[in-house]
């Protein structure tokens, strides 16, 4: 018998920090030990009723086969009819791919259009996924820092320092997951004009938490403040963040006609199309009531401002409000170099967060898992209880350094 030897692509890449800490709480909570788990990246919500019973209508009513892989007609509608509200742009069925989820949208994405040597611009701090994700499809993460200074937003300046003649992608993910941050349109049309002198360059605009913003208005998209490059842009969105979803798997992108015509051949051949119920229910979400979604941003509103103001009154940490999102990136340079009881010094964050589980209970993710540190992500997709407890427990943890 021969061992199994994995694919280059495989020893390539991690597995994901975040899938990783997760699963990390759940040993510990297994073994009995009481954890108050600030890691949890998707609503703590449940999906709403009325998107269960068109699951469950879908379910009954036969909608139990293979779609197009563009998905059914009346998805595509609902989804071609919210990118136009949200970004006032129209999109034809051509120009239209889903998934089975934002994240398998944004990999096939990289699938179909990276060969080896083509870079790919990614700001830290950043979704875990995306080095490892362009790394899997033979690409070159090119990690751009962008500091407190500038709201950990990218500037005009880095993003043209950052452009080579082998650039393929620049990835922009606004509302951030871990920081929160939004791009005003200013900062977008800054961002578009360098890109407009790149011809190169295409922008893949990761929008999963376009709804939950804490701001006045919308969002603001790439496409809506640099319309000349709308050829060049992809946008990925999906259901899970904004309704409650994460389970049902359910994603999708717009863009330009030939790169989504090779991402639905790849999907054509790997996953035929995502689940037929849950395109039924993500149906519901689009078209029915988003008072949900009005709802949900005002519960993450008042668990963001307690977050915020706990984490700020404790000495050594401070945090700026997320504009959106459900996470907190906390600035913890004021613990670093400091003793703890046992004797050992806090060197980086993941020094930090490993006392923060041992001595305080509680379960944060280090800042260097989003490539910029000394940080760590909290995220409010949880109790205001349980933000209030952990809270306090990081408190007395700190406290007890020297
Ligand atoms: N992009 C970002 C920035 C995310 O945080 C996540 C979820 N953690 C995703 C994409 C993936 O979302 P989905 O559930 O639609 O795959």
């Amino acid at each position: 018998m021969s061992d199994y030897l994995p694919a280059s692509r495989v020893t390539r890449i991690k597995s994901s920090a975040s899938v990783a800490a997760a699963a990390r709480v759940r040993e510990l909570k297994a073994e009995g030990i009481p954890i108050i788990d600030l890691t949890v990246g998707e609503p703590d919500f449940d999906t709403p009723d009325h998107i269960k019973e068109a699951a469950v209508a879908a379910i009954r009513d036969g909608e139990t086969k293979y779609t197009s892989v563009t998905g059914t007609p009346e998805l595509q509608t609902a989804i071609l009819r919210k990118i136009e509200s949200h970004t006032g742009h129209h999109y034809e069925r051509n120009q239209l791919t889903i998934g089975g989820g934002a994240k398998q949208v944004l990999y096939v994405a990289l699938m179909a259009s990276l060969n080896e040597g083509d870079e790919v611009i990614v700001p830290a701090p950043y979704w875990v996924s995306y080095p490892d994700m362009v790394l899997a499809n033979d690409g070159t993460p090119v990690i751009v820092p962008c500091g407190e200074d500038t709201g950990f937003k990218l500037t005009p300046d880095a993003l043209e320092k950052a452009i080579t003649p082998n650039t393929k992608w620049l990835i922009l993910n606004a509302p951030s997951n871990p920081t929160g941050a939004v791009y005003t349109r200013e900062e977008l049309q800054a961002l578009g004009a360098v890109l407009e002198e790149h011809p190169n360059v295409f922008i893949l605009t990761d929008e999963i938490y376009d709804e939950i913003h804490f701001g006045d208005g919308r969002v603001t998209s790439l496409v809506t403040a640099a319309p000349a490059l709308k050829d060049r842009i992809l946008l990925v969105n999906g259901v899970s963040k904004a309704y409650a979803m994460t389970g049902w798997r359910l994603g999708y992108g717009v863009g330009p006609a030939p790169l989504i015509a090779a991402m639905n051949k790849l999907q054509s051949q790997t996953s035929s199309c995502p689940s037929s119920i849950s395109q039924a229910a993500a149906v519901a979400a689009l078209n029915g009531d988003q008072s949900f979604v009005r709802d949900s941003v005002e519960v993450y509103r008042k668990r963001r401002d307690a977050a915020v103001e706990g984490l700020n009154a404790i000495n050594g940490l401070t945090v700026a409000p997320a504009e959106g999102a459900f996470y907190a990136y906390v600035n913890c340079s004021g613990v670093i170099g400091k003793t703890a009881p046992d004797g050992k010094v806090i060197e980086n964050d993941q020094d930090f967060t490993l006392y923060l589980l041992d001595a305080a209970r509680v379960a944060v993710i280090q800042g260097s898992a989003y490539g910029l540190g000394p940080y760590f992500r909290i995220s409010f997709a949880t109790s205001l209880e349980t933000i209030n407890a952990g809270v306090d427990s990081i408190s007395d943890a700190v406290n007890a350094l020297n």
